[in-house]
């Protein structure tokens, strides 16, 4: 097989796009494109019932569009105290419209009962390797970790001030760039992947 010379990273999320690049920097032989150099592609809509399905629905919709091997992931929080929600809903949780801090404040309400013993949660990531004809490749990486009282932290997106890492007194929001890459879950399912690259 023809060794993979350009990627392109699926996502209009330039926080993910950022992360992604330091992530694979070590593939120094491998160019990774962001989405702003195909302005016309639109990720379509996340219409899947799972991880799995939604990585896939961006990655191969992006490889066919551009005709290159394509990355993509999808994550989602899930919440032992709300039976793994919101899960595949992670983005939407408080609307179609909801801005991250709309997500975090509905959470945090929804767990206001809970003690912080029983806030336990997981990141989970699904990546999605797919080459312009249709072949497929998944990872999974995951970050064990419970949900905070209130956010912590500037750092990083999305849930990031409410979740604290497992065995660590910080939220990933209170991390730097280079130490939520040394252990979360979307590195950890970019790092697996790398072996359908090499
Ligand atoms: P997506 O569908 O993979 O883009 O992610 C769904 C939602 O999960 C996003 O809107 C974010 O709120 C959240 N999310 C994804 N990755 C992270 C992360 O690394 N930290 C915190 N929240 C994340």
């Amino acid at each position: 097989m023809k060794k993979i010379k350009e990627i392109v990273l699926a996502t209009g999320n330039q926080h993910k796009v950022a992360e992604i690049m330091k992530i694979m920097a070590d593939l120094k032989s491998v160019k990774f494109i962001s989405l702003k150099e195909f302005p016309k592609i639109i990720i379509p809509e996340e219409t899947g019932q799972t991880l799995r399905e939604n990585a896939l629905i961006k990655a191969m919709h992006v490889a066919r569009e551009t005709k290159q091997w394509t990355l993509a992931d999808d994550t989602g929080l899930e919440v032992d105290a709300l039976n793994g929600k919101p899960g595949v809903y992670s983005a939407r949780y408080a609307g179609e419209t909801a801005t991250y801090e709309d997500n975090n404040k509905k959470l945090l309400k929804e767990l206001s009962e809970i003690s912080q013993k029983k806030r336990t949660a997981k990141f989970k990531t699904i990546s999605c390797l797919c080459s312009p004809d249709g072949l497929a490749f998944f990872e999974e990486g995951i970050l064990e970790g419970e949900i905070s009282l209130s956010p912590k932290g500037d750092n990083g997106f999305g849930y990031d001030p409410i979740f604290i890492v497992k065995d660590s007194n910080k939220t990933l929001a209170e991390l730097t760039d280079t130490e939520k890459n040394a252990l979360s879950h979307r590195a950890r399912a970019f790092q697996n992947i790398k072996k359908y690259i090499n």
